[in-house]
């Protein structure tokens, strides 16, 4: 069953010009997708949703330049390793590497943006009827990825996009920036940072051997023949 979904004639373009508050940011639209572009290998539909979601993420919690003087600011959690990854983390300048980029591998096209300065997220899920709206807009283009990409470009946010104030609880070691002591896991004595070891019987283990049914590999023993 499709969502129920607001007719296309009730649909109020977004008008960049008319858009104070995101005009600035609209006007890089064509530049942050150029780049997102570069940054994922191929633009597509996702590309596009991802860069308007980050776009809007950004511009709800009042950070500007999210790459320059507001960098330190910015957490992003993302539910899902696609394309719109990939877009959200070039907008945002938020990278696993740099601790800002938290992924939860929840399936779903959806974004948290959290102002570590103010405490304030707010989590943005793409729509399950953009999909239909973009064949409502633009009936004429056949191919799907293309007409989504132009769709998504036009669409206005909350007709691809929910939204909700949210609160993240946000430990002190999940920030950027955070020294940990360095702890060695008493079975297989390799290191661990950020504090992510299971104390157990007053010894630190690591993730791997405190739950080995639940690695996400299984050494494979190889066997020489005698
Ligand atoms: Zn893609
Ligand atoms: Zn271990």
């Amino acid at each position: 069953m499709c969502q129920p979904h607001m007719p296309i004639s009730e649909i109020v373009f977004f008008n960049p010009a008319l858009a104070c508050a995101y005009s600035s940011c609209m006007q890089n639209l064509d530049e942050l997708l150029k780049q997102a572009e570069i940054a994922h290998g191929h633009l597509c539909a996702g590309q596009v949703l991802g860069v308007r979601m980050a776009m809007l993420g950004c511009a709800r919690l009042g950070i500007s330049d999210p790459r320059g003087k507001d960098r330190k600011r910015l957490v992003t959690f993302v539910e899902i390793d696609r394309c719109a990854t990939d877009a959200i983390s070039v907008v945002t300048g938020c990278r696993l590497g740099k601790r800002a980029l938290k992924f939860r591998d929840w399936g779903k096209m959806a974004a948290t943006f959290v102002d570590v300065e103010t405490g304030r997220a707010v989590r943005i899920c793409a729509r399950e009827s953009s999909k239909e709206a973009a064949r409502q807009l633009h009936p004429e283009i056949e191919n799907k990825n293309k007409r989504q990409m132009l769709a998504y470009r036009e669409l206005p946010e909350n007709i691809l996009f929910t939204e909700g104030w949210v609160r993240v609880a946000l430990g002190q070691n999940e920030f950027p920036g955070y020294k940990s002591d360095r702890a060695v896991c008493a079975i297989c004595e390799e290191g661990i940072n950020y504090d992510r070891y299971i104390v157990r019987g007053g010894q630190k283990l690591c993730h791997g051997c405190a739950f080995p049914e639940a690695r996400y590999y299984q050494p494979i023993e190889i066997r020489r023949a005698e």
